[in-house]
Formats: structure tokens, sequence, C-alpha cells
């Protein structure tokens, strides 16, 4: 019962893989891993299918959380035989996630969620070219993406779903490392069946600063829409790709330039991470 559910579920990943070429045998590819059920599939899945893999966790320095996200992917990295980098965000900004979302809170309200969202894609990109890879891997599902096509209508932010899709950053522009998403079609539950038939060793809690949400809510209405049906989550998701890719021809895509203070891709004079420490500073 379990294997046919196994086999069927790897050949998803493989079959999104090819079809949307998300990986070539030629890539370096980092697998951003978070020590969660999603990240630790997608590093699982493309050492197995044969690519380049290196994986990378980023130590936000959430108390208990971090060490033991860390110690998980520590273990499992060696298990399997993938380098591990592990990076610490004390050396890139100076301080941990805690300090920088609630210095950044006392002068607006933006989510922790958000605050860790941009800041962790920075600091991927970044090391990404240092290690030479031309491609991140992260464990975005099916249901992350639904979440996020909610809110980015609800936000009514259009530039934010320019950086949708399966395969995203446009290689044109200098600087940004294309990211790819193995897990697009998987939904949440199965690649938390997958995980815990595959005995992986991962936290399965959400992290303890995601509470409250905007992103949580957005789950219960897709739950709502989709009644768990992996198809209608597809469907929409489909749907919504058909209008960014008419976007994506359109002008806004052509106006990335890089930050003025740190030299990262950006759509503005100065990118997110660099406004969210400006805020830290002031
Ligand atoms: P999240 O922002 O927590 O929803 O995570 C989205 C994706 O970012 C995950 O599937 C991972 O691929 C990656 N990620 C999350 N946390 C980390 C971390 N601490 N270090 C590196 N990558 C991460
Ligand atoms: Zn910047």
């Amino acid at each position: 019962m379990e294997e046919k559910f196994l086999k069927k579920f790897e050949n998803r990943v493989r079959k999104t893989i090819e079809m949307y070429n998300l990986i070539d045998k030629n890539d370096k590819v980092i697998v951003a891993c978070s020590g969660g059920k999603d990240s630790t599939t997608v590093l699982y899945l493309l050492q197995k299918f044969g690519y380049n893999v290196e994986a990378l966790i980023i130590d936000l320095l959430i108390g208990e959380w971090s060490k033991k996200n860390i110690k998980n992917i520590k273990n499992f990295c060696t298990d399997i035989g993938v380098k591990l980098h592990v990076v610490n965000i004390r050396d890139e900004l100076n301080a941990s996630m805690c300090y920088i979302r609630s210095t950044i809170q006392e002068k607006s309200r933006l989510s922790n969620c958000y605050v860790c969202g941009v800041i962790k894609r920075w600091i991927l990109n970044r090391k990404a070219k240092e290690l030479m890879a031309n491609k991140i891997a992260t464990g975005h599902n099916l249901d992350d993406e639904v979440e996020t096509i909610l809110m980015n209508i609800f936000k009514g932010d259009i530039e934010l779903a320019l950086t949708m899709g399966p395969k995203t950053g446009i290689n044109k522009v200098n600087g940004f490392v294309t990211r790819v998403k193995p897990l697009y079609f998987c939904t949440n539950n199965d690649v938390k069946r997958y995980s815990i038939a595959m005995n992986f060793p991962v936290v399965y809690d959400p992290c303890p600063c995601s509470f409250g949400s905007f992103r949580r809510d957005m789950r219960k209405l897709v739950e709502l829409f989709s009644k768990g049906e992996r198809r209608k989550k597809e469907w929409a998701v489909l749907n919504f790709l058909s209008i960014i890719e008419k976007l994506k021809k359109s002008t806004i895509s052509s106006n990335v330039k890089n930050c003025e203070i740190c030299g990262e891709p950006t759509r503005k004079n100065v990118c997110k991470t660099c406004e969210l420490l400006l805020l830290v500073k002031k």
C-alpha cells in the first residue's frame, strides 16, 4: 500500500522537474534546508535522482527550535552523504532573527513570517553565489503556493506574484540565482505522508514564531475551497500561472536593478532586506 504511494509521489516530483525544466545534470544545486519535512524530502529526492546537490541551512538562532533542526539536518546529511553548509545569521547580519524582527516590529506592522522570509531569501541568494551554485531548491509545496496566490491577491501585489511558479528568477538578471520548487504539485499532506513513511528525522511542529500569521488564515480558506482535493489546488495554481506568464512578458519584469546598498537584485532602488535593516538601525 505505502510502496505504491511512495512510487507515485516520487514520480510526481520527477515529472515536475522534467516538465518545467527545473534542474539539469550540469547544475550545481543548493537545497535550502529548514530541517522540516518539505526541504528534507527535496534534498533526499534530488540526491536520489542523481543531481549535483549540497545542503544549506541558515541558523536563525531561534532558540531550541533552530538547534533541533540543525541537529536533524546534520545527521541526515551525514547519513545520505551530502555536504552541508551551516550559515549563522549573526555572521551575516550581526543579530539573531528574533532581535531583527522585534526591532523592526517596534517601528512597523510587518509580520514575523514576512521579515523572516525576506531575509532568508537574501542570505540564500548571496550564499548560493559564493558557493558557485546556479540553482536554489526550496521545499515549497502545492498548498504553500495556493496560499501565496491568495495572499498576493489580497495584498494587491502583482510584483510579488512574479516570483511565483515552479521556477523563478529571471536568468538575464545579474546576481539572481534561479529558484526551483520540486514539490510544486505535491500537497502538504502527501509530503508529510512521504516523510513519515521514509522515517525522516524532522520536526513536524510549525515554527514557534509563525503564530497568528496571514498565511495560516489563508490555509483555512484553501481547505474550505479544496476540501483537501489535490486536483482543485492544482487547478487554481495552473490558472494563476497562465496569468503570470503574460505579466512576466510585460515591462515589470525587466525593471530589475541592483540594490544601492548591498548590490543584490531588486525592483526598487534599495532591496527589501536593506529596507528592513535600515529600520533596525534607525
Ligand atoms: P518558510 O519560509 O519557512 O515557509 O520556508 C520556505 C522554504 O525556505 C523551505 O521549504 C526551505 O526550502 C527554505 N528554508 C526555510 N527555513 C530555512 C533555513 N533556516 N535555512 C535555509 N532554508 C530555509
Ligand atoms: Zn540591499
